[in-house]
């Protein structure tokens, strides 16, 4: 595997051969691979809402600030929206954790980083922001008019959030909401 170096201090970046984003933890960076190159954003560790025991272990997300407007209301509004930077198997059977996120307002609370696992980034910013958009349509599904509503969004800030999850029983139990995973559907 090639070796991939931190901009800032040239330390060697973590991730494997699956990784799509890489991380300097030193300087909380979070580098996702595009065609050119390697572009960098600011890493957050999220504050856990649940004290729950077990083997911990860091989920990176992708957080998104974003304006948006439709062209029944032009005015613009905030979004924040969160999007898994991991592959979920069985998606359709355990659910999108993201969507949950980000319908019900999970708050982006930073903490200090812990000494929890890393688990993979396999999921590209590309990837990513394509769901700001199916999230707000979600979200607009009650809207009376909803069949003539256009959604406009912009993302305007980007970050990588890694977010506390809890190993027990072989299930994985988030920090947040407290959602269940069996180990193998998210590792
Ligand atoms: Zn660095």
């Amino acid at each position: 595997m090639i070796k991939l170096q931190c901009k800032q201090c040239a330390a060697n970046l973590q991730g494997d051969n699956n990784s799509q984003v890489y991380f300097c933890l030193k300087c909380s960076l979070a580098y996702n691979l595009e065609k050119n190159g390697l572009i960098s954003f600011p890493v957050e560790y999220q504050k856990p809402q649940l004290d729950i025991e077990g083997e911990s272990f860091y989920f990176p997300f992708w957080f998104f600030k974003t304006s948006w407007s439709t062209n029944l209301e032009p005015d613009n509004r905030t979004f924040f929206c969160w999007v898994t930077a991991f592959f979920i198997r069985n998606i359709n059977n355990f659910g999108d954790i993201g969507q949950f996120y980000t319908l019900r307002n999970v708050q982006l609370l930073p903490d200090k980083k812990k000494k929890f696992k890393m688990t993979v980034a396999d999921r590209n910013l590309n990837t990513a922001l394509r769901y700001p958009e199916v999230y707000l349509y979600l979200k607009e599904r009650t809207h009376k008019n909803f069949e003539e509503l256009k959604i406009n969004v912009l993302v305007e800030e980007v970050k990588m959030v890694f977010v506390p999850f809890f190993l027990k029983n072989e299930l994985l139990y988030d920090s947040q909401l407290n959602c269940q995973y069996p180990k193998g559907a998210l590792i």
